[in-house]
């Protein structure tokens, strides 16, 4: 206690005195003084605290329609709101907003002509899917909903979150709705971002600027992965110099647990795995890989990208769900995407800290740039309004109810499939997954799963291929529920069609040559230069 006094009057002094310097024109002197004052112990916390303090004024101050920080509790509607209530809440939202046509703006918005923006606003709405948006294929209401949403708020910049309060309203309600779909308490903070990749790019920067301020002596950080992890993760592994163990699968396609543990040295500085993996639908073990976490004192990231806006409510139908979300202690964050089973639009997807201790590495800040004091959460700097809108009246729209009916309707499908597949002789799903995906595999050496894709693809359908093994990928959508039948006859028909023939041609012959290549840097070289002609303008 005498301690806490002691440096409390310590902070006080050293404010004091550097207020004095500060009006004296002593500003150098100042910094100088603070550099060698915030070496001693505690003052840096006490410096935090005061900074605060001030940090919550200058936004009262700025923002005068902010509530007293009253602690609401936001969760996905249980019923989902009706659309004219909600456009009546969008109408009160926008009626608040700066209006552009005013031209009082000199930042942010570019504005032209309306008939040019009205124009531009057709084509973007023209290409915007919002089918399979509603809870029912077909919704034509909710899809209006989402474009009048998208429509009103298109122009608005969220990358200044005081000119546009109402699209800080829509991130803060949509990040505190999942926060709670997640389990997560009222300490989870997070932010919206592009989509799924964006969110786990931040989540790896924010580890590494983690371990960067409290662990400075580890100079080549590593985090550690199963080999199913989403290549999002290599990617910012890659971008932010990190680097990946990959952890070997156990035959029921999950990550071996001894292996998991062994991969730990004194450079890890972060522990990830899925809820679910994208490839067979299947859930890490994130209890067993928290436990980890917890006994070596490491962070904890969960990509629930996927499964993030399906898992919850597939485990409230009754389904085993293993527990993946906030409610294990040792996770630290959570990605999950609005624009999958959130049923958002794309682009929108959320990253979420179990507290503001752990976001604050992921934020930016630039003091000393001619054109003003600059800071911004996320790897984009503007960033479009209207999918935050649109989000934000996504959940709100499609309530609990919407996602549970929309689950339950789902799963009901997906298991139909599963059991079909089961079936047709020399097939199979791997692994048990848990929610609406899974992959299918021939377990007969006569039946090519690649070349039953080929003649799957000649029926209409596109199919994701896989490998090690190999493999088709499906992710059970609200357009499939009908087409069950349909999709395990084509299937029958394609596997008796194909059994016994050697893939001639077709992406089978292709892919089976890329798997014979032992060296995987002459296959990176050879989808570079594929992308570098796919995004060559040719005429
Ligand atoms: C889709 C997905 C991602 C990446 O999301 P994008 O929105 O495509 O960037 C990451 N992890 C998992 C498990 C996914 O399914």
């Amino acid at each position: 206690m005498l301690a806490l006094i002691g440096e409390a009057l310590l902070a006080y002094v050293v404010i004091v005195a550097v207020q004095i310097l500060i009006n004296d024109g002593l500003f150098g002197l100042a910094k100088v003084f603070v550099q060698r004052i915030r070496d001693l112990p505690g003052v840096d916390l006490l410096i935090g605290a005061v900074i605060k303090r001030e940090a919550d004024s200058f936004l009262r101050q700025i923002d005068s329609k902010r509530s007293p920080t009253v602690e609401m509790s936001i969760k996905i509607p249980e019923k989902g709101i009706s659309h004219d209530d909600l456009r009546e809440e969008m109408k009160q939202l926008k009626g608040e907003e700066v209006n552009l046509d005013d031209g009082q703006i000199f930042a942010y918005v570019y504005t032209a002509q309306n008939e040019h923006y009205k124009a531009m606003e057709d084509a973007y709405l023209a290409f915007t899917d919002t089918t399979g948006t509603g809870t029912e294929k077909g919704d034509t209401d909710h899809e209006t909903l989402v474009r009048e949403f998208l429509r009103a708020f298109m122009h608005e910049n969220a990358l200044n979150p005081i000119v546009f309060p109402a699209l800080r309203r829509f991130e803060t309600e949509t990040a505190a709705m999942a926060a709670d779909m997640l389990n997560g308490d009222a300490n989870v903070v997070g932010s919206l971002t592009s989509g799924g990749t964006e969110s786990i790019l931040m989540a790896i920067k924010t580890y590494r600027d983690r371990a960067r301020s409290l662990f400075p002596h580890i100079k080549s950080p590593e985090m550690v992965a199963p080999i199913t992890i989403h290549p999002a993760f290599e990617k910012a592994a890659h971008y932010f110099d990190v680097k990946i163990v990959h952890v070997p699968l156990d035959s029921d396609f999950k990550p071996n647990l001894d292996k998991y543990r062994q991969a730990i040295t004194s450079r890890t500085i972060l522990l990830l795995a899925s809820a679910p993996q994208y490839c067979h639908g299947i859930v890490d073990p994130i209890e067993e890989i928290g436990n980890i976490a917890r006994e070596k004192g490491l962070p904890f990231h969960v990509d629930a990208c996927f499964g993030g806006f399906m898992l919850p409510w597939v485990e409230k139908l009754g389904y085993t769900v293993p527990k993946f979300d906030f409610r294990v202690e040792a996770v630290t964050s959570i990605s999950a995407d609005i624009h999958k089973y959130g049923y958002g639009l794309k682009g929108a997807s959320l990253i979420l800290y179990r507290n503001s201790d752990i976001r604050k590495y992921q934020l930016f800040a630039y003091s000393e740039w001619p054109g003003g004091l600059f800071g911004s959460p996320g790897m984009t700097g503007s960033r479009p309004g209207g999918n935050i809108a649109a989000s934000w009246a996504a959940l709100r729209a499609i309530g609990q109810d919407g996602y549970l009916r929309m689950a339950r309707r789902l799963m009901e499908a997906t298991l139909a499939l599963r059991d079909g597949i089961e079936r047709i002789p020399g097939l199979a799903i791997l692994g048990k997954p848990e929610m609406t995906a899974f992959a299918i595999a021939s377990t007969d050496s006569h039946l090519d799963i690649l070349a039953l894709a080929d003649a799957m693809e000649e029926k209409g359908w596109r199919m994701e291929r896989q490998q090690f093994p190999n493999s088709l990928h499906c992710t059970i959508l609200p357009h499939h529920v009908t087409l069950v039948d349909k999709l395990l006859n084509d299937l029958r028909e394609s596997a008796e069609n194909v059994r016994g023939k050697k893939a001639k041609g077709g992406t089978a012959a292709i892919y089976g040559m890329v798997g014979k290549i032992p060296d995987k840097a002459i296959v990176d070289t050879f989808i570079k230069q594929f992308l570098s002609d796919v995004y060559t303008c040719k005429t």
